[in-house]
């Protein structure tokens, strides 16, 4: 031994943005971390998102309004809700609990734990890039919200008021000014909503590639190996992967979709789920918009980044093993050609990806310890806010991990918050779920 306390040895399982960002802040505390994941750093759904930085998106997904609107949006052809027959009869039983996170007391509590985190996302952001020398990956580009129907103007000045109540800035943009300020979109669309204050990334997997090279050069190790159980033992965590046994004094789950599973075998059952999202990337268009646009009524994103334009969309409650379903390629491709003033790259030239987003059925993430198993930590479902909230992720966890108080309270990113056994910590007085 080489006289290191045996639990400043840590093991982050997933290579992630979550993942890498927390092995980063890890590695600040002063531990020595493995970041053990098959594939390369960020091939998950970091490496697909929309590279925005959504936090005015302090909605849960369940909400009553949502659950009025599914209906139709599942019967649009092209709409953003899609639910594949063959899985529906395993996503029930998470229906049900999305459907009673929906009760307002529950839609309020949820608004205000994402709302915390989202507050603080982007100084989080800038203080991990700042302390990589990777500024320049983080971009105040502002963010536009556009609607193309006259009929979604009662809609937008609600959300107007709703982004002001929770202290975003916002401008009301009518058709001409939103012609000024966004020459790449058609000219045929009502009205929009600007937030000054919205920031994007260059490149999502550029970006997960540079934490994972800082992290490298800071003496971390990655380790190409997938983790099939987490063992805790008196001195620390074992973890069984494809490649033999590794050793640690303490682990993080930080694995995104998959990361139930590896909870499973540490006696926690985690109604984690997955909302597949798809992309196209016009490598040519890059140029095409200067700033990320989303469509209310269409619910889709286009976000101009290094690697070309993408166009995002869909919620897909698939399941983890389904192919991805090619017409929705040619529906993110009706939406964007309706949008984008020269719908040019949309061809056969264009990027096709599907990925998985985790996502709980009150649309929090789990940011906690093991009640039972002092040495084994969660980082995981932050469903379409991953990117977004990773490096705040990171400092809450690795305060904690490191002895000192977490910035925020972490009560509400629980693990236990879905299961009826009653952990050391709910004993101490938060309420379960
Ligand atoms: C289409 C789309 C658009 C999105 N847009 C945005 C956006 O604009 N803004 C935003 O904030 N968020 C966005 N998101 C969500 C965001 O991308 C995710 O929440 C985030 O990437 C999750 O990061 P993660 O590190 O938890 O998971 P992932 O990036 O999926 O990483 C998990 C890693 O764990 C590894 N792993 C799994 N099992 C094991 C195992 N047993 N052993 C070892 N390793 C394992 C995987 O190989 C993977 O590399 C979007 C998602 C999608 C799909």
């Amino acid at each position: 031994m080489d006289g290191l306390d045996p639990r400043s040895r840590v093991a982050v399982v997933g290579a992630g943005v979550v993942g890498m960002t927390t092995a980063l802040a890890l590695q600040r505390q002063g531990f020595e971390v493995t970041v053990l994941d098959p594939e390369a750093p960020g091939s998950g759904a970091s490496y697909g998102n929309a590279g925005f930085l959504a936090t005015e998106l302090i909605d849960p997904l369940a909400t009553p309004a949502t659950l009025r609107l599914a209906p139709r949006l599942l019967l649009d052809p092209h709409g953003a809700l899609a639910l594949p027959l063959r899985y529906l009869p395993r996503l029930t039983p998470w229906l049900a609990r999305f459907a009673a996170a929906a009760r307002p007391t529950r839609v309020t509590q949820g608004r205000e734990a994402l709302a915390a985190l989202n507050g603080v996302a982007v100084a989080a952001w800038r203080r991990c890039l700042a302390d990589i020398g990777a500024e320049e990956e983080l971009v105040a580009s502002g963010y536009l919200l556009v609607w193309e129907s006259p009929a979604g103007r009662a809609r937008a000045r609600a959300q107007m008021a709703h982004l002001r109540h929770w202290g975003h800035e916002v401008e009301w943009l009518e058709a001409e000014a939103l012609r000024e300020r966004e020459p790449g979109l058609t000219g045929a669309l009502s009205h929009g909503l600007f937030c000054p204050g919205g920031h994007q990334v260059r490149d999502p997997h550029a970006l997960v590639t540079r934490l994972a090279e800082a992290f490298v050069a800071r003496g971390g190790t990655l380790c190409q190996a997938r983790v099939a159980r987490l063992e805790p033992r008196g001195e620390g965590v074992r973890l069984h992967t494809d490649q033999g046994p590794v050793m640690a004094g303490q682990a993080v789950v930080a694995a995104g979709a998959w990361s139930h599973r590896l909870a499973a075998g540490l006696g926690l059952s985690i109604p984690l789920e997955t909302e597949r999202g798809y992309h196209l990337t016009l490598p040519a268009r890059g140029q095409a918009l200067r700033q990320p646009v989303g469509s209310a009524e269409r619910r889709c994103v286009m976000t101009p980044m290094d690697c070309g334009l993408r166009v995002v969309g869909f919620t897909e409650l698939g399941g983890l093993s389904l192919a991805p379903i090619r017409r929705r390629y040619g529906s993110l491709r009706r939406h964007a050609e309706a949008l984008l003033r020269d719908p040019a790259g949309l061809d056969d030239t264009a990027e096709e990806w599907m990925g998985f987003r985790p996502t709980l059925p009150d649309s929090l993430p789990v940011i906690d310890t093991h009640p039972d198993h002092a040495g084994v930590h969660f980082a995981f479902g932050h469903q379409h806010l991953g990117l977004t909230q990773a490096a705040v992720t990171a400092e809450l966890l690795a305060a904690r991990m490191a002895g000192e108080a977490p910035a925020l309270d972490l009560a509400p990113y629980r693990v236990t918050r879905f299961s009826r056994r009653r952990g050391r910590r709910q004993e101490t007085g938060h309420c379960p779920a």
